[in-house]
């Protein structure tokens, strides 16, 4: 069966083990405690990312997903974050 990965991506659940699987790693951004950072999931894992990219591209993409800085959660990444990390060598 097929659920929402907290990151907002699809993921399938084992229908047995109730267990997810991994989905490809996307790049996200966490917000928690009014504090935006880069981070990447896979399904299983958040791996935060040790690096602060511009603040106002991840205020963008924060507001692209209809969220704020003050609503903790995985917003999903703006293209042109995805370029920035890319650029970083920090995802493929
Ligand atoms: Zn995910």
């Amino acid at each position: 069966m097929w659920s929402q990965c907290l990151c907002g991506a699809t993921q399938f659940v084992d229908p047995h083990s109730g267990m997810p699987e991994r989905h490809p790693p996307r790049l996200v951004v966490n917000v928690w405690n009014c504090q935006a950072s880069l981070a990447v999931c896979d399904g299983m894992n958040v791996v935060s990312l040790d690096v602060q990219p511009p603040r106002r591209m991840l205020e963008k993409a924060i507001r692209r997903a209809g969220g704020a800085i003050n609503i903790s959660g995985y917003y999903t990444a703006t293209p042109e974050l995805e370029r920035w990390a890319r650029s970083k060598g920090l995802i493929a």
